[in-house]
C-alpha cells in the first residue's frame, strides 16, 4: 500500500502504460520473460526477484569488501561501469558488443549471463552451485551471493568471493579489450580467488579446487 501511495502521477498529464521492469527499454521480451520465471520458481522468497528496495548500507558500505572493492561495486550498481550498454545509453559509442560473445554487452550480460561469465562461476568453489544466469539484476545476484558458502580451504566466515570474481570477470575483459590477451575462465576463478586471498590474509596462497598449493 505504502509503494502504491508512493507513486507520482505525471505531471505532463501522460496517460498510466505497463512497464517490464526486467529490460531497460521497458518492453517485454520472451528472453527476460523466461529469465523472470525461471528466478521465481527457483528461488520464491528471495525480495529482490520482486523489485524490492536494495539496501544499501547493508550489501556494500558494511561488506566485507576492500574499499577499492565497495567502489567497484558502487559504479557496477549504478550502471556506472563503462560496459557496452552504459556507453550506447550515454551516447558515447555505436555498438556495444560482448568481447567474448558478441550479444549486447550490459552489467548483467558481462557478469552473470555471458557464456564466458557462465563457464566461470561454474569453477567458484561455493558448497553449492548457483546459476547466476537465472538472476535478473547484479543487485538481486549480490543479495542471493551471501548464501553462496566457501568450501575449505577458504570456508564459511571469510566473507564474499561473489565481488572477487566479478571483479576478475572485469579484468579479464579490458585485458582482452586494450591488451588483446584471453584470460581462460581457470585463470580468471584463479585470480579471483588469489586476490581475495591477499584481501583476507594479507599474502598470496595459491589455491585451486580446494587445494592450497603454495
Ligand atoms: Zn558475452
Amino acid at each position: 500500500m505504502k509503494q502504491i501511495l508512493a507513486i507520482k502521477p505525471s505531471k505532463k498529464g501522460a496517460t498510466d502504460s505497463f512497464i517490464w521492469l526486467s529490460t531497460k527499454s521497458g518492453v517485454y521480451s520472451v528472453k527476460t520473460g523466461y529469465h523472470s520465471a525461471m528466478a521465481l520458481q527457483e528461488n520464491p522468497l528471495d525480495p529482490l526477484n520482486l523489485h524490492e528496495p536494495f539496501n544499501w548500507m547493508t550489501e556494500v558500505w558494511n561488506g566485507k569488501f576492500s574499499p577499492k572493492m565497495k567502489v567497484f561495486l558502487w559504479k557496477t550498481l549504478q550502471e556506472a561501469l563503462p560496459v557496452g550498454g552504459n556507453l550506447l545509453n550515454r551516447g558515447l559509442m555505436d555498438t556495444a558488443c560482448c568481447i567474448h560473445c558478441g550479444d549486447l554487452e550490459t552489467t548483467e550480460h558481462l557478469f552473470l549471463h555471458c557464456p564466458y561469465a557462465t563457464a566461470v562461476w561454474k569453477l567458484a568453489p561455493f558448497s553449492i552451485n548457483p546459476n547466476p544466469n537465472l538472476l535478473q539484476s547484479f543487485s538481486a545476484a549480490l543479495t542471493t551471493s551471501k548464501t553462496w558458502i566457501c568450501l575449505p580451504p577458504i570456508g564459511a566466515g571469510s566473507g564474499s568471493l561473489f565481488p572477487w570474481i566479478c571483479w576478475a570477470i572485469w579484468k579479464a575483459r579490458n585485458t582482452l579489450i586494450f591488451e588483446e590477451r584471453l584470460f581462460q575462465p581457470v585463470e580468471t576463478m584463479h585470480k579471483a580467488i588469489t586476490d581475495f586471498f591477499f584481501f583476507r590474509f594479507g599474502q598470496v596462497r595459491i589455491v585451486f579446487f580446494g587445494q592450497v598449493l603454495g
